[in-house]
């Protein structure tokens, strides 16, 4: 359940650790099973009802389980910004499903997530992540881009594709913009990255909002996607960067900006991308495979075994 206090959490976090290695003794391969990756999904606030967090905690709490190759801890943060120390040393990657304002979190916190990700922990921002602390400016050269929140020209540039190039227009306006949710196709412009070996060049994203204009640093960013963003709903007639990755210090960042609801979700692209993600954010490499149900750029595939998790 996403409402464990970080103490509970990382408490069960490692008695299930510990029933691993019991496993794994027990049936004598104790020198064949790897060690399971310790990932913590991060929740607890949003900045609007239009986010049902809990959902989308416990949709990526699945999708991250199926694979095999994580112990996923939920560790939720006081929405008042009560004690809360949670031990990010403890896990191989943070997951953040959390969108909070800058005064949420004291300095010590902050420098607490610093210092993991300098130091070689991994980092991956779901969707509203990048619209979370518009005024931390390790947070926001973690992420790259982000929107919302007041973020215009002073966050730093609109990245965007053009030409089979990375842009930065630093143009004034304002940071963050979607449409309708709609299905939309992803462009890979990245294809050797460990991330999207293997990936289709062109492939549909299921109904999400398609996030444009987003603004940042984008310092040592590598954009992996770019997705459209149409005029005719809403958008910035550019091609607007959705999954990248960055290096902060000695930490690997993955940033994908989809995943509105369980709806969005369930695109069996976001559950791959995400499983792939959180992998390479923990090692440094892929190892999982490319499932035979990814979508093509002819239709978005959803998985329906997703749709309905906490309803
Ligand atoms: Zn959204």
């Amino acid at each position: 359940m996403p409402s464990e206090a970080a103490s509970t959490g990382e408490n069960m976090a490692t008695m299930r650790r510990a029933a691993f290695a019991c496993i794994a003794l027990g049936t004598g391969l104790a020198a064949l099973a790897a060690e399971p990756l310790p990932v913590m999904i991060l929740d607890g606030e949003s900045a609007g009802p239009y986010h049902d967090w809990p959902r989308v905690t416990a949709t990526l709490e699945r999708i991250l389980d199926e694979v095999g190759l994580f112990d996923v801890t939920v560790i939720t943060a006081p929405p008042a910004g009560g004690e809360f120390a949670p031990n990010f040393s403890a896990y191989r990657t943070i997951v953040l499903n959390y969108d909070a304002p800058d005064e949420r979190w004291p300095e010590t916190l902050r420098s607490s997530l610093e210092r993991y990700v300098e130091g070689g922990g991994g980092l991956v921002a779901v969707h509203a992540a990048d619209n979370a602390f518009p005024s931390w400016r390790a947070y926001n050269e973690m992420l790259g881009v982000g929107g919302w929140r007041g973020r215009d020209e002073r966050a730093g540039p609109h990245w965007y594709y053009r030409d089979d190039a990375l842009v930065a227009d630093t143009t004034a306006g304002a940071a963050g913009s979607h449409g309708r949710r709609v299905p939309f196709a992803v462009v890979v412009r990245d294809a050797s990255h460990p991330i999207m070996r293997g990936l289709p060049s062109v492939f549909m994203h299921g109904d999400d909002e398609l996030y444009a204009r987003l603004r940042g640093p984008g310092l040592r960013m590598t954009v992996l996607a770019t997705a459209y963003s149409d005029p005719a709903n809403a958008g910035s007639g550019r091609d607007e960067p959705q999954l990248m990755v960055l290096e902060y210090g000695r930490g690997r960042v993955f940033h994908t900006t989809f995943g509105h609801d369980v709806r969005a979700l369930s695109s069996v692209d976001f559950v791959v991308t995400l499983q792939r993600g959180v992998e390479w954010a923990a090692t440094g490499d892929v190892t999982q495979t490319v499932p035979t149900s990814f979508p093509t750029a002819a239709a978005p595939r959803y998985r329906e075994d997703l749709a309905a998790i906490g309803r």
